[in-house]
């Protein structure tokens, strides 16, 4: 009998139709014999809005917070009337729905008093989504005859308290999914059990970084030995460019660890690579895989990266982005002036996305997201107060409206012509390149070009060294 979690992306809860989709997947590992372990993230969309919520409360507005429970009470409430058919079952959930938001409220509430937000607070709030949706699948579980129960992970999963992006601690959290899941499963109990939350030893809860219900999915695969984890979505698997831009973007059957790891870290947060390592290492099986069209193979993660394929195996694309330069003739020779840009940068608080191939030795040019780059510009004004009287730096300036894009692929490494394709293709095109990357890894190329731009170099790049051949 294998052990095989299961986890379902806010688009695959996001409705009605969608979780009695995702139902139908788990009844159909249960018949084929499987023993499940459920996780759900949020309904589509419920954690911004509770994060939208917490925010405004801090703001002082508290109509917002009452405003959003409202929406979360009809669009649950609407989901247990449309799937859950026996009217105790569903009177359960609808109390546990209101129990929820009510705490919720009182959260929120106190935040708008205190006018201040604290990440602890934060995450208390934000994790009513998962806890709102496992009650539902659990109790959709139970309606088509299957025995569940909801568990909210705040006592399984143990973290430090970094809120926001806590960290699992292995040891206890082995323990608890020992004492409180193998029950379960033995008996014959689907667990659902909500994604992306997680509680301190002292039993505060915290989260584990958005998108973190991966994170949950893995954890779970690699503490209870699984022998797969299938992680759905709403497409085929990971693909060869998001498929909103691309539409003939196709789906990669096999793709390496560190190819996942490095499409992520440049836009496609299709999964997030550092929560899946344990279980790539474990050499647990990993999908991603179609709630819409379970009969689609998907997509499996493997350790070691296959380049047989071809060279270039995804196109990705990273928006809201700004270009910062710092520029002038007095810089050549001056020495530390890029250590202590990059200083400047770090304690704006910044994340340098891109360091591109200087055109001249006279000027240093990055890029950061545009939210950080007004903080990242007065930064290094203040840093370089003194070249910049002297006129050895004759300008710190930035641009916004930026985007970088990427082709990735471990198959690259050696492959010369790629970029002479990639530039090319977007010569003929009239596109502007801005910059080149400097090459931070050695499977991935990665330029700048306008925001507008984005869409059209994003298909040409695909077209060229993806639909094209290799
Ligand atoms: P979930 O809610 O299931 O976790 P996400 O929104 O986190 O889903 O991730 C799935 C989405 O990622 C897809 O709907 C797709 O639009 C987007 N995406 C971006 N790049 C890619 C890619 N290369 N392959 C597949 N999906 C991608
Ligand atoms: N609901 C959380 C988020 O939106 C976690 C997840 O979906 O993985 O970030
Ligand atoms: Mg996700």
């Amino acid at each position: 009998m294998r052990t095989l979690v299961m986890k379902f992306g806010g688009t695959s809860v996001g409705t009605g139709a969608a979780m009695a989709q995702a139902a139908k997947g788990v009844s159909n590992a249960v018949e084929d014999g499987d023993r499940v372990v459920v996780v759900v993230s949020a309904l589509s969309g419920v954690t911004d809005m509770l994060i939208d919520g917490a925010k405004s409360a801090a703001d002082g507005n508290e109509d917002q917070y009452h405003k959003i429970a409202d929406a979360l009470r009809t669009r649950h409430r609407a989901m247990a009337a449309e799937l859950i058919p026996d009217p105790t079952e569903r009177k359960a959930v609808e109390n546990a729905i209101e129990e929820h938001l009510a705490e919720f409220s009182r959260r929120c509430a106190s935040v708008a008093v205190l006018r201040e937000l604290t990440p602890r607070a934060l995450d208390g709030i934000v994790s009513f989504g998962e806890r709102l949706s496992a009650r539902l699948f659990a109790a959709v579980l139970r309606g088509s005859g299957l025995r569940s129960e909801a568990i909210d992970a705040t006592e399984l999963i143990v973290t430090d308290d970094t809120f926001q992006h806590a960290v699992p601690l292995p040891d206890p959290t082995r323990d608890r999914i020992a004492a409180r899941l193998t029950p379960l499963l033995d008996r014959g109990v689907i667990p659902v059990v909500t994604g992306f939350i997680g509680a301190t030893a002292s039993g505060v809860t915290t989260t584990l970084g958005r998108g973190g219900s991966d994170y949950t999915a893995a954890i779970l695969g690699e503490m209870l030995g699984a022998d797969a984890v299938w992680i759905f979505t709403d497409v085929d698997g990971v693909m060869t460019a998001d498929p909103r831009i691309v539409p003939d973007a196709r789906v990669i059957p096999v793709i390496s660890y560190t190819e996942v790891g490095e499409l992520a870290y440049f836009g496609a947060k299709v999964l997030h690579p550092r929560t899946i390592r344990p279980v790539i290492e474990r050499g647990i099986p990993l999908w991603v895989k179609n709630t819409f069209n379970p009969d689609a193979p998907g997509t499996r993660i493997v350790r070691t990266p296959e380049t047989t394929d071809g060279t270039v195996k995804a196109i990705t694309v990273i928006t809201d982005l700004t270009m910062v330069n710092v520029e002038g003739r007095g810089m050549i020779g001056v020495p530390g002036i890029a250590g202590r840009t990059f200083s400047a940068v770090a304690r704006a608080g910044a994340n340098v996305l891109m360091i591109s191939q200087a055109s001249s030795e006279q000027s240093i040019c990055f890029v950061v997201p545009t939210k950080n780059a007004p903080a990242v510009v007065a930064s290094l004004e203040e840093e370089f107060v003194r070249e910049l009287v002297r006129q050895d730096i004759d300008r710190v300036w930035s641009q916004d409206g930026i985007v970088i894009i990427s082709a990735v692929g471990t198959g690259m490494r050696g492959t010369p012509g790629i970029a002479g394709r990639i530039f090319g293709t977007l010569g003929r095109s009239g596109i502007n390149v801005i910059a080149i990357a400097q090459g931070s890894s050695e499977c991935s190329v990665s330029l700048v070009v306008a925001a507008a731009d984005a869409t059209a170099a994003v298909r040409e790049i695909h077209k060229e060294v993806i639909s094209n051949g290799r």
